[in-house]
């Protein structure tokens, strides 16, 4: 690969990584299979390798998928009606990673190897534990009781979930024993048993809302609950497995998950020593087969250095420790035979091929259907209705059809076609170049992608307007709202025709419609819909132009300078404002009063650090005003001495050794630059393209 196609080909990584993450962590929603979005990270990994130049401080290789939840953003889960709330987010004491991981047992091989090398005669043994499946919790104990959790957020900050963690009936809020720390953290996962995810999922189906795709996200979703009470009744369960210290109360990890039972805190018991390369094996190789009857979700085994020393000698990348790796499970199978298959126009008119599956139990949920993704993937299944497929579900909603046994093929079985023309409006299908999928072209005429671009258009992460799918299928029944502009010509009168509409409902409705006038201009861009501009992507856009004239007339050149867009989105953004209809569409929204500029309510740069304060205290990568400057941009106040009210410490190199005694006598934490840029907004995470050191003090 050349240097050109390497760089394509990152911007392509980075944008589909991005996007996934925050469908994965913040919706609780994700779009790609776990072993997807793993292979793509790895391709991403090597390819930074090869070209170290085009390698950024904010690639996702770097960083943690975060979690959090912007302030004034809802919680949203496709499952859950508007659930959410803004929790206060809170600085980890110590940042909290991922771990690296694979798929192969020859790179646990090669993590011994050199765990071997570098340790260099040092004895040590290895502490093998289950990854369990669900969304990661930091909890604080002092003087023995429980005084605070956060969820991992995006590493260096997290939300407060206290509140709903009391109420998780496992976790206790008194520690019994002897022995521990006045003031200490312990982290683990929260996890939703299969049992408690089935009975959940059948109680939704019967008050009619969508039932949770998999009991991971029912566990993320469920911990940020607005209502504490409805996360006790959800039947949650932690299992910790890492007390992150500095004292030297323990030699070893065994040792102190051992102590940490002794007071009560829920530790699986299904840890094992192992000693080399065997015993892992034999480890993974038992709970590869064993976990099919654990009453809970896991992934895989996660192998740890177990000696405390040898952990620091090996240390951490900026994502993850050096001393720890986790070997992924391939995801489990079944197999079923297929009953139909469906083509799906989503809002873009692309066209997805869906198998309908006779009804199977996979990884702990019934499986009904599943995407064939492409014509491509058919023709390479060779697939006919009829056939018996296998059915794969890494973590993901949608599962995927992944082979076909053939030995079980019904007679006389013919090759399922691809349809020519659109399922839903018949206009004649085409694929363009170098693409995988076929698309309906009939985007002005199509009412599946009408619905779905207006659906789209007031989302909750986009206008944020009040109103289902039901109520824009209405609405472009009887011909009232064929585009987003159409929308805010709409009256009153009109829509008291609605089915079940009253004045109080269309009187909501407008009123959302009045309010989405000033939401702010990056997620009006993300709302018009425009292939491949994900939220990230429209607010980067959006700051770097200002306003939508500039960005209209802006070349291509002039696009690719965006932090984090390439050719394809820049190509893309391009080719939608050279379309007269869109250009059209723009020019009614604006007349309409909706935000095209960033003048408009959101200048700030973030509010990342909104209710921090922040002291900071040695040299950086950037002056100090610049610092200063930076926190003010992003929410965070400045303060000159360390108090009670300080949020943390940001210390650069040589910090003060006053400031830092006093944060330790007040228990306030210390973040270097490169945890504290983890809290900020990618374009902010890093100086020249170089990687931050990743060191606490
Ligand atoms: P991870 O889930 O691969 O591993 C790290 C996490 O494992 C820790 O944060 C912890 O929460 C958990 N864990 C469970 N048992 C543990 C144990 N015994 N010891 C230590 N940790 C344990 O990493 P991640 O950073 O949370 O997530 C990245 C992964 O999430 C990716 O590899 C991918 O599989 C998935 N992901 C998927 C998508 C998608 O679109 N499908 C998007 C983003 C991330």
């Amino acid at each position: 690969m050349d240097r050109n196609e390497a760089r394509k080909r990152i911007d392509e990584l980075k944008a589909v990584l991005n996007e996934s993450s925050r469908r994965y962590y913040v919706d609780n929603n994700p779009v790609i299979s776990d072993f997807e979005y793993d292979h793509l990270m790895y391709e991403l990994e090597d390819l930074e390798r090869q070209f170290p130049d085009f390698a950024t401080p904010d690639s996702p290789t770097r960083r943690v998928g975060s979690d959090l939840e912007s302030a004034g953003m809802r919680v949203e889960d496709n499952a859950e009606k508007a659930v959410g709330r803004d929790f206060a987010k809170v600085a980890h004491r110590y940042p909290m990673l991922s771990l690296a991981n694979t798929y192969s047992i020859a790179e646990i091989e090669a993590f011994a190897t050199r765990a071997d090398k570098a340790l260099d005669g040092i004895p040590f043994s290895y502490c093998c534990e289950l990854k369990f499946d669900g969304t990661a919790i930091c909890l604080t104990y002092r003087h023995g009781r429980l005084y605070r959790a956060l969820t991992r957020g995006d590493g260096a900050v997290g939300d407060d979930v206290t509140e709903n963690v009391r109420h998780i009936a496992n976790i206790p809020q008194r520690l019994i024993g002897s022995g521990w720390p006045e003031d200490f953290e312990i982290r683990g996962e929260i996890v939703m048993p299969y049992a408690a995810f089935d009975a959940l999922n059948r109680q939704r189906e019967l008050d009619e809302e969508s039932p949770f795709a998999n009991p991971r996200n029912a566990a993320s979703g469920s911990l940020k609950l607005i209502d504490p009470e409805e996360v006790g009744r959800r039947g949650l369960y932690g299992t910790l497995y890492h007390i992150p210290s500095d004292n030297a109360a323990f030699k070893t990890h065994d040792e102190a998950l051992s102590a940490a039972a002794s007071w009560g805190l829920p530790v699986s018991d299904d840890r094992r020593i192992c000693r080399d390369i065997t015993e892992i094996e034999a480890y993974i190789a038992h709970w590869d087969e064993g976990r099919r009857s654990l009453p809970y979700a896991t992934d895989g085994i996660v192998i740890k250095i177990n000696e405390f020393d040898a952990q620091r000698t090996l240390g951490y990348t900026a994502k993850s420790p050096r001393w720890a790796v986790a070997f992924k499970f391939q995801a489990e199978k079944a197999l079923t035979p297929v009953l139909s298959i469906d083509y799906q126009v989503g809002r873009t008119g692309a066209v997805t091929p869906v198998a309908n599956l006779e009804p199977v139990l996979l990884s702990g949920t019934v499986v009904k259907r599943a995407t064939l993704n492409n014509e491509d993937w058919m023709r390479q299944l060779d697939i006919r209705i009829g056939d018996w497929v296998y059915v794969e579900k890494g973590g993901e909603i949608i599962p995927k059809i992944t082979g076909v046994e053939t030995l079980k093929r019904p007679q006389g079985a013919v090759p399922a076609p691809f349809p020519a023309v659109c399922p839903d409006c018949g206009a004649p299908l085409y694929r363009p170049e170098g693409e995988a999928r076929w698309f309906c072209p009939n985007a002005d005429g199509c009412q599946t992608q009408i619905q779905g671009k207006l659906v789209h258009f007031l989302g909750r992460r986009a206008m944020n307007v009040i109103a289902g799918d039901a109520t824009v299928a209405q609405l472009y029944e009887l011909g009232l709202a064929r585009t987003p502009a159409d929308l805010y010509d709409l009256k009153e009168s009109q829509l008291l025709v609605l089915e079940g509409w009253k004045e109080k409902a269309a009187r909501r409705f407008l009123d959302s419609l009045a309010a989405s006038r000033s939401v702010p201009f990056e997620k009006v861009l993300f709302a018009l819909g425009i292939r491949y501009v994900g939220e990230t992507t429209a607010r980067e856009i959006a700051l770097h132009f200002g306003d939508v004239d500039t960005l209209s007339a802006a070349t291509k050149e002039q696009l690719l300078a965006v932090p984090d867009v390439g050719e394809v989105i820049a190509q893309s953004v391009y080719d939608w404002f050279r379309d007269p209809r869109h250009r059209d569409q723009v020019e009614r929204l604006k007349a309409a009063g909706l935000q095209f500029s960033t003048q408009g309510p959101s200048v700030q740069a973030g509010d990342a650090l909104a209710g921090k304060t922040i002291v900071i205290s040695g040299n950086f990568s950037i002056s100090r005003d610049a610092m200063k400057e930076l926190i003010s941009r992003h929410g965070g106040k400045n303060s000159g001495s360390v108090s009670g009210k300080t949020s943390f410490l940001l210390a650069g190199s040589k910090p003060g050794p006053e400031k830092l005694k006093k944060c330790q006598e007040l228990g306030i934490p210390v973040l270097d630059e490169a945890a504290f840029r983890l809290m900020l907004p990618s374009r902010d995470g890093g100086p020249d393209g170089e990687e931050p050191e990743l060191t606490l003090f």
